[in-house]
C-alpha cells in the first residue's frame, strides 16, 4: 500500500485501544476514557464532521474550540499548503516568504492604524510577545512600566505569562506561583454587574474601574492593558458600545497601551473581520490565532502600531536595542499561505456578511428560550453565542456544572456538538456556547436552538 494511504487507513478499534493507551487529550478528565469511548474525528465537510464509528455531529464550536472559521473540507487550502511545501516548505522568520509577506499586507488592509506583523504558532504564544514587546518599548524609553493588567474573566492562554494575565481562578488554581507584574481589573458583563449597577444609567462603573487600579499600582509602573474584544470563555460577554472608547480614555491619559486580543474574535467570528471594530477603539497591539488559518494550519500574530515598532529601530550595537525574539515555525509559509486563502474565502463568499444574518437568526431563536424558567441571559454578537443557565431567574444562582454537562451530552445525543464553561470562574461555569463555522445556514441554525430546547424542556432537575 502507498505510505500515505498507509497513514490515512484506519481501523476503528485498534485506534480506540491505541488512543486510551497513548493520547493525553486536551481539557479532558481522563479517568471518563476507562468508561467512556474517546471520540476519534476522523472526517468533516462544512458544519459536520464524522468520528471513527461512522456517526455524524452538527459542530456547533467549529472544532471544539471556535477556529475552523471557514468550515471543514476546503480542498483549496490544503490545494494551497501542498502547493506551497513542495516549492519552500520551511525557513525561519529572519527571513521573507511569500505567503508570509502578502499575508501581513492583507492584515494591514483590514487594519490599517496597525502595521507590523509578528508571526507565531498559537494564541498565547503571541500575547506573549505582545508582553514582550511592551515591557522592551517602554524600557527603550528608560522607564521600566513592566505591569500588564488583564479583566476578570478574561483568558489570554495557556503558557504561565499568559495564564498569569487570565482572570478566571479555577482554570489557574493548580499552576502557580504566576509570574509578577500581571495585575486584574473587574469584568464588564452587565447581567451579573460586579458593581451591582444596570445599564444605562450605571456610570459605566466597569470601565472607570480600571483607573483606579492603574493609580493604586501606580502609572509608572503600568505598561499596558490586555482584553479580549468579546470575552469569549470567560462566558461570551458583549461590552456596551461605549465601554471601549471609556477605557481607552483612560488609558490615554496615564500612557497606558492597550492590547486587543482577537484570538477568538478574529476572522469573522462576530460579524466583523475582527470583534474590536464593532467598537470605536485604537488599539496599539492586535494579537490573532484560531481563525487565522481557520486552524487548517497553526500561525498566529501580534500586529503593532508603526509608532511602537519604531522604538526598536536602534543601532544593533546598542543592548537591547531590537526585538530579539523568534518562534521557530512561525509565519512559516505553509501556515501563512493556509491563511491567505482561508482569508479569501471569507471576503469572497462574504462570511462576515453571513456570520450577521445568520448570527441575528441564532440570537432570535435562542432569545425565543427566555421564557424556560432555568435560561437566565442570551448573549450574542455574530457567530458567537453564550446561554446563561441559573437553578433561579431572580437571584441568578447558577446551575451546577454537572447540570451543564448533562444538558452538553443531551444535545450531543441529538447529534449535535456545543460548548460549555468548564472549570474556569468558580461557581460560575453554566454557560452553553455556540461559535459554528460563518458557512452557516439557517436550517442549521434552526437545528442547533431546537436540540437546545429539547435538552432544557427534558432536563428540568437544575
Ligand atoms: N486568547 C484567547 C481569547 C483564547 O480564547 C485562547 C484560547 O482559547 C488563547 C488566547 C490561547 O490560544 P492558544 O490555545 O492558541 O494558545
Amino acid at each position: 500500500m502507498d505510505p500515505i494511504e498507509q497513514h490515512l487507513s484506519y481501523d476503528p478499534d485498534e485506534m480506540v485501544a491505541l488512543d486510551r493507551k497513548y493520547l493525553w487529550h486536551h481539557l479532558m478528565p481522563h479517568k471518563v476514557f476507562e468508561t467512556v469511548e474517546p471520540m476519534i474525528v476522523v472526517e468533516g465537510d462544512g458544519l459536520m464532521i464524522k468520528d471513527a464509528r461512522g456517526r455524524e455531529f452538527l459542530d456547533c464550536v467549529s472544532g471544539a474550540v471556535w477556529c475552523v472559521n471557514v468550515g471543514y473540507g476546503r480542498e483549496s487550502i490544503a490545494r494551497a499548503v501542498y502547493e506551497q511545501l513542495r516549492v519552500m516548505p520551511y525557513y525561519a522568520g529572519t527571513a521573507g516568504n511569500i505567503p508570509a509577506i502578502k499575508f501581513a499586507a492583507k492584515l494591514a488592509e483590514f487594519l490599517p492604524r496597525l502595521d507590523k506583523v509578528f508571526y507565531s504558532n498559537s494564541g498565547s504564544e503571541a500575547n506573549e510577545k505582545a508582553f514582550k514587546m511592551v515591557r522592551q518599548y517602554w524600557r527603550l524609553q528608560g522607564k521600566d512600566r513592566y505591569k500588564i493588567l488583564f479583566r476578570n474573566r478574561d483568558y489570554h492562554g495557556t503558557t504561565i505569562a499568559a495564564l498569569s494575565a487570565t482572570g478566571q481562578a479555577e482554570r489557574k488554581a493548580e499552576y502557580g506561583p504566576f509570574v509578577p507584574g500581571f495585575v486584574e481589573f473587574p469584568h464588564c458583563m452587565c447581567y451579573r454587574c460586579a458593581f451591582g449597577q444596570s445599564y444605562p444609567g450605571c456610570n459605566l462603573e466597569c470601565a472607570k474601574s480600571l483607573e483606579k487600579v492603574i493609580l493604586d499600582e501606580g502609572p509608572d509602573t503600568v505598561g499596558a492593558i490586555i482584553i479580549e474584544p468579546i470575552t469569549a470563555g470567560g462566558g461570551i460577554i458583549v461590552p456596551v458600545p461605549e465601554y471601549y472608547p471609556a477605557l481607552q480614555e483612560i488609558c490615554r491619559k496615564y500612557g497606558v497601551l492597550m492590547i486587543m486580543d482577537e484570538v477568538v474574535c478574529g476572522f469573522g467570528r462576530t460579524g466583523n473581520m475582527f470583534g474590536h471594530l464593532h467598537y470605536d477603539v485604537d488599539p496599539d497591539i492586535v494579537t490573532m490565532a484560531k481563525g487565522t488559518a481557520s486552524s487548517y494550519m497553526p500561525l498566529s500574530v501580534t500586529m503593532a502600531k508603526g509608532e511602537l515598532f519604531e522604538r526598536f529601530l536602534n543601532d544593533p550595537s546598542e543592548k537591547l536595542a531590537y526585538f530579539r525574539d523568534i518562534s521557530t515555525y512561525g509565519g512559516c509559509a505553509g501556515s501563512c499561505i493556509a491563511a491567505l486563502e482561508s482569508t479569501r474565502i471569507i471576503e469572497e463568499e462574504k462570511l462576515c456578511e453571513n456570520s450577521q444574518t445568520m448570527g441575528a437568526r441564532l440570537l432570535d431563536g435562542l432569545n425565543s428560550l427566555l421564557g424556560l424558567p432555568q435560561v437566565g441571559d442570551v448573549r450574542a454578537k455574530g457567530l458567537f453565542a453564550g446561554v446563561e443557565l441559573v437553578k433561579d431567574k431572580k437571584t441568578k444562582q447558577p446551575v451546577e456544572e454537572s447540570y451543564l454537562a448533562k444538558v452538553a451530552a443531551d444535545i450531543a445525543g441529538q447529534g449535535v456538538l456545543v460548548g460549555k464553561a468548564n472549570r474556569s470562574n468558580p461557581g460560575l461555569n453554566n454557560i452553553i456556547t455556540f461559535a459554528p463555522a460563518l458557512v452557516a445556514t439557517e436550517q442549521q441554525i434552526d437545528r442547533m436552538v431546537g436540540a437546545l430546547q429539547t435538552a432544557l424542556v427534558r432536563n428540568t432537575d437544575f
